[in-house]
């Protein structure tokens, strides 16, 4: 039986004219294929694996990166809003200061928590908590970050009104009779005494400062002359409205009057020169003071030299 031969023609190096001949039977062929099949579905096998293996491996590598770039920026996020905080407990202490300074109600620490609002509830922080550590961190976050703007918007709107109150409370004082008139000497007082003209006890309603003509009399707050011209025993009169603290001057027994009605006036602007008109024995300033159109002792609305008023 002619058994089949499979052969190879091997042409050695030496000797290009010796031709040998090497003979494999067909079985033995057979199972090398097979043999080399295996290796080549193994081989295939094996770089699939360590592909998917490797991409896996930088899968994580990745995420890994990722998320290490996530920390970072949670990190930063978190020194940007401790910083921010720390910038409105500084303004909360100023204002704070402020309104001790001014007389304002101090808002209690429950206001303030109450204006913020809470923090997060159980439920959502335990559903995060389940979901990953960085998106935890994150939710954290966002939720500081929505405080931290609360707090800003309340600190404004409260910072807002203290400026308002402020603005208005200076407004009060410099519209507030301070400071002497003038320079001289007290010749009669607030009050009952014997009028030197009429020759009876009379309410004297202002303080008399008495000193030589085209003595300067001065204004003694912020305010708009209402009138500056001759009125009755007064004489040449200059009188100052004073509205925001509901209050007028009234300078009477002038020589000249410097200003004219309609006029702004600030505290310490000249208004007049000391004279002897009107009902007078003398020159003299008469000078009043008006609290809702009722006089009050001009010596209350004078404060010492060295006090700070605005
Ligand atoms: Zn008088």
């Amino acid at each position: 039986m002619y058994k089949k031969r499979w052969g190879f023609v091997i042409v050695t190096a030496q000797s290009m004219s010796r031709v040998r001949q090497v003979y494999i039977s067909g079985i033995i062929l057979f199972i090398l294929g097979i043999v080399s099949c295996i290796g080549v579905v193994g081989m295939a096998r094996l770089v699939w694996f360590s592909g998917s293996y490797a991409h896996a491996k930088f899968g994580v590598y990745e995420a890994r990166r990722e998320n290490k770039g996530l920390m970072m920026k949670i990190r930063f996020l978190n020194r940007f809003i401790a910083k921010e905080t720390d910038k409105i407990n500084q303004l909360v202490a100023f204002e704070d200061k402020i309104r001790l300074q001014y007389g304002m109600d101090r808002i209690s620490n429950e206001v303030r928590r109450a204006g913020v609002g809470g923090r997060p509830s159980r439920e959502d922080l335990m559903l995060t908590n389940l979901l990953d550590p960085v998106l935890m961190r994150a939710e954290a976050v966002r939720e500081s970050l929505e405080v931290l703007i609360r707090k800003a918007d309340l600190q404004d709107s409260t910072l807002t009104r203290v400026t308002y109150n402020v603005a208005k409370i200076h407004k009060k004082w410099s519209q507030r009779p301070s400071t002497w008139p003038t320079q001289g000497r007290i010749t009669s007082y607030f009050g009952y005494r014997f009028h030197p003209i009429a020759g009876h006890t009379l309410f004297h309603d202002g303080l008399d400062i008495a000193n030589k003509v085209w003595t300067p009399i001065y204004s003694t707050a912020d305010g708009i002359v209402h009138f500056a011209g001759n009125k009755d025993y007064y004489g040449r009169m200059v009188a100052i409205n004073h509205q925001a603290s509901d209050c007028q001057t009234i300078y009477g027994h002038l020589h000249q009057t410097a200003v004219v009605a309609g006029q702004v006036v600030k505290r310490g602007d000249l208004i007049g020169y000391m004279g002897n008109t009107g009902r007078s024995t003398g020159p003299h300033l008469h000078y009043e003071v008006r609290i809702s159109k009722k006089p009050v002792n001009p010596l209350s609305y004078i404060l010492p030299t060295d006090a700070i008023i605005d």
